[in-house]
């Protein structure tokens, strides 16, 4: 029997996921945790590399002996185990994968939290107390029991916690467009909406000019390695910080116009990095390119998990000819200043709007919504170990 089949469109369920960042002050014994778990993750490494373990339940069974030698609660074999496999599974790594920085991943059932007091496992019945610090940005998590808990992240300077929920995505009454470029976020909306976000601009800006800070100390402090790597830390963490924020309040605009408005959000799939040099003006440096495609795809992620988390659909789009073709359907005609003429309406356009345009125009591929994102938000001093062993930043 099929006979509901024809009632109104079936809403869709995501499962939606968001990272919340705490502060705290690491107690001293906590330093030899996250030595010992750096450790265990890197064993576990070299054990599924020999043994070439087909899941992580294999090489929970290989490396299980070695890493019960540490002493600690069976809780950090898993997990070493799980962070090692997703490491050694990543298609991308180019060398032997080495886990430098010390740190501590525990799944749900491992810890317990009530209110801002967080309890640790160490060795079997010994536990640790850390305590939070939270904001009222940070309560609502911790004290909505609606959210589910995932896992626990624990560095010298945060605490991270995954909290996820199911979210039904709403059925849009309108879409807007995004073109995402080196500049600016530029959104167009079915309502004649249009606005820029500029506040990108100023991301590569940020990044280059620490980029000529990090050359200086390196260039300065050669002789010393212990403080170099201490002063290139801290201008890592600030460099973070100013381009990570930058970018919350851009894409923090673009979901709330969007939530505000019922509408949904469409988005260019980003397609490597030659497209970018395509996108901007002149065809920059490498550094400027890179760079470029990680602010890109920063931006696409936050917009991806923040639309999630609140129930707004988005969409990737075909990008083909967003900024070749007048919505009437002729080719465009390239002049000065990222300006762009149509014949047929005798039309100037601005480059941005006439993409976000197109954009916003786009079908919907399969009218299939997004997954929620897997990772959400990240941790403001980039508490996040896995994600920079996928970008291939942490050496040995
Ligand atoms: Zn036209």
């Amino acid at each position: 029997m099929h006979a509901t089949q024809t009632e109104s469109t079936p809403r869709r369920v995501v499962q939606a996921v968001k990272s919340i960042s705490f502060r705290y002050v690491a107690p001293a014994e906590l330093a030899s945790l996250f030595e010992d778990f750096r450790s265990m993750c890197n064993d576990a490494v070299r054990v599924a590399i020999d043994g070439k373990p087909r899941s992580r339940f294999g090489l929970i069974e290989l490396a299980y002996p070695r890493l019960k030698e540490y002493g600690l609660h069976t809780h950090y074999i898993l997990s070493a185990c799980e962070v090692a496999y997703s490491v050694y599974r990543n298609k991308n790594r180019k060398r032997i994968p080495y886990i430098g920085k010390g740190f501590i991943k525990l799944d749900n059932q491992s810890y317990q939290l009530s209110h801002l007091l967080l309890r640790i496992p160490t060795s079997a019945r010994n536990f640790i107390f850390l305590t939070l610090g939270g904001s009222d940005y940070h309560l609502p998590f911790i004290d909505d029991p609606d959210l589910k808990r995932g896992s626990v992240t624990i560095t010298e300077r945060s605490v991270s916690i995954a909290f996820s929920k199911e979210v039904q995505t709403l059925e849009p009454l309108g879409y807007i467009g995004l073109d995402i470029n080196e500049r600016n976020v530029t959104v167009s909306g079915t309502d004649c909406y249009e606005h820029k976000f500029d506040e990108l601009g100023e991301v590569v800006e940020i990044k280059e000019k620490y980029r000529e800070i990090r050359a200086e100390v390196s260039k300065k402090i050669r002789g010393d390695r212990r403080i170099g790597g201490e002063l290139l830390a801290k201008y890592g963490r600030r460099e973070k910080n100013r381009t990570t924020q930058r970018i919350h309040s851009v894409t923090k605009g673009i979901v709330s116009y969007a939530e505000r408005n019922r509408f949904g959000i469409k988005m260019e799939k980003l397609r490597g990095i030659r497209k970018l040099y395509r996108k901007g003006n002149g065809q920059g440096p490498y550094f400027r390119g890179r760079m470029n495609t990680w602010v890109f795809g920063e931006t696409q992620r936050q917009t991806d998990y923040k639309a999630a988390w609140l129930g707004v659909p988005a969409y990737y789009v075909n990008p083909r000819g967003t900024s070749s073709n007048c919505p009437c359907g002729s080719r465009v005609v390239t002049l000065q200043d990222r300006k762009l003429y149509c014949p047929k309406c005798d039309k100037v356009w601005d480059r941005d709007d006439l993409a976000s345009k197109n954009v916003m125009a786009c079908a919907v591929p399969q009218a299939r919504p997004l997954r929620g994102s897997d990772e959400g938000e990240r941790g403001d001093d980039g508490s996040n170990p896995q994600s920079r062993w996928g970008e291939g930043k942490l050496g040995g």
